[in-house]
């Protein structure tokens, strides 16, 4: 793997930080580059353990293990307090355990507050009326505005869209309940830009990923839950401002449009396990790719379109978060009945794919090492840093990440992540297919690797 081009480190955290911007080099307290990087690449995990437990969290469920971690965890990385590289190593590793635990109950909290996803064929066209488009991970928001819509009298007259990461929310019974929540609109958060403006009625951003809006669209935007943009009115609880001003935006027509499969989850995909492990022993399903995770706004990502378009037929993919808008909707088949594409959800839904990894270890009796199974991850931002620290938790190897490497590892960090990992940067679709499909696989080296 090539080493990224760091910056030296920069820490300006307490008062002995070195004029003019910070330690540079190294810190007046004794800090070096790599412990910074260590102490910075413990934190972006933190923050992305901490969104999936601000969820579970809002749904009221709880977990003081996780809370105290949080906490012990935070306060490691103030100025003298461990200096022990190994440590934070430790500590890194027990991030990715306590994300298990938080996505597990983050899975509870959705399945008992919204029922367990069912797989839903979800409309892309758009419905006559008023439209809200509603984008982000929070379903709760989400379940209050349906809701209120209905006690206004208005679902007739409001049709309810999804955007980006909201799209699963059609597999939850309780949300797909209502007649309101009608169908997707466009893609994931990069385009958000565009289609908000190209969308006529009002927008409400619930978490990350929202960006500040242009002039198209900036008085027709409101924030709820913990997003919040400058100068665009947040709503806390009560969707009527948001309500009212959908009715003064302008009628969309009805307009047909393909359909986007999403909703499986552990509980509908484990009954097929059986079915799965038949058709692997029999050679039928070759190989199983988990490709998922962010989406960014760098050409490189064309890695991940490129790559799935390249599995071969006898190999089946399951995917989870924004990544895959680049991907889902091409119709993949199935093989004997089972969907070579699985869309999971959120990057919020990750704990199911974990789930369905492990029962097929299990019943293979295999590590998931020696799984057919390969992972190529898509990183944008911390919550996807924490889902890469659970994979190293459970000791997975060879995990592909791209389009980029996390510049917060310095080299030392990063050659060591490598060594004990053998964690790679995703390079050439064919050549790193090529390389994934040996794995766990009884594939003739000499035999061509890409069938159709
Ligand atoms: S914690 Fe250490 S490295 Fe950071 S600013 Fe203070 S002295 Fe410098
Ligand atoms: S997968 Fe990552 S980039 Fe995409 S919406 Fe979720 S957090 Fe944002």
């Amino acid at each position: 793997m090539s080493k990224v081009e760091t910056v030296p480190m920069l820490c300006d955290q307490c008062a002995m930080s070195l004029p003019p911007r910070g330690c540079t080099s190294y810190g007046v307290c004794g800090k070096d580059a790599d412990l910074q990087s260590l102490q910075e690449a413990l934190i972006y995990g933190l923050k992305g353990i901490s969104a999936y437990y601000y969820h579970a969290r809002s749904l009221g469920y709880d977990d003081p293990e996780i809370s105290y971690f949080l906490a012990s965890a935070l306060y490691k990385t103030l100025t003298n307090v461990d200096f022990s590289k190994e440590n934070f190593i430790k500590m890194i590793l027990e991030a990715g355990r306590i994300h298990i635990k938080t996505m597990e109950l983050l899975d509870k909290a959705y399945v008992e507050t919204f029922g367990a996803p069912q797989v839903v064929e979800v409309p892309t066209g758009t419905e006559e009326g008023h439209g809200i488009l509603v984008t982000g991970h929070s379903y709760k928001p989400l379940y209050e505005l349906l809701k209120q819509i209905r006690e206004m009298g208005l679902e007739d007259e409001i049709k309810v869209y999804t955007h980006s990461e909201m799209l699963p929310a059609h597999s939850y019974p309780k949300l797909k309940a209502f007649p309101s929540l009608y169908g997707n609109w466009g893609g994931s958060w990069v385009y958000q830009k565009r289609e908000f403006a190209q969308f006529p009625g009002v927008i409400i951003g619930t978490s990350n990923c929202v960006q500040q809006p242009t002039p198209a669209y900036a008085n027709r935007i409101f924030t709820t839950d913990i997003a919040g943009l400058e100068g665009v009115p947040h709503l806390e609880g009560d969707f009527t401002p948001a309500i009212k001003r959908a009715l003064e935006t302008p009628r969309l027509e009805k307009k047909e449009g393909g359909k986007l499969v999403t909703g499986f989850h552990h509980t509908n995909v484990l009954p097929l396990l059986d079915k799965v492990i038949d058709l692997i022993n029999e050679g039928k399903i070759r190989h199983v790719f988990v490709v998922g995770g962010c989406d960014l706004p760098n050409p490189k990502m064309s890695y991940y379109k490129r790559f799935t378009e390249l599995v071969p037929k006898d190999s089946i993919i399951l995917s989870a978060a924004c990544a895959k808008f680049h991907y889902n909707n091409r119709n993949y088949g199935t093989i004997e009945g089972i969907p070579r594409f699985m869309d999971f959800g959120q990057c919020n839904n990750v704990y199911s794919i974990l789930v369905i990894a492990s029962e097929l270890a299990k019943r293979l009796g295999k590590d998931l090492n020696n799984l057919p199974v390969s992972i190529v991850l898509s990183w944008m931002e911390q919550k996807a840093v924490a889902i890469l620290y659970s994979l190293l938790y459970l000791g997975i190897r060879g995990i592909y990440i791209g389009p980029v490497l996390p510049k917060f590892f310095t080299p030392n960090v990063l050659e060591k992540l490598v060594k004990e990992f053998d964690l790679r940067l995703v390079g050439d679709p064919e050549k790193d297919l090529h390389e994934m499909l040996k794995k766990g696989s009884s594939v003739d080296e000499g035999s061509p690797v890409f069938t159709s």
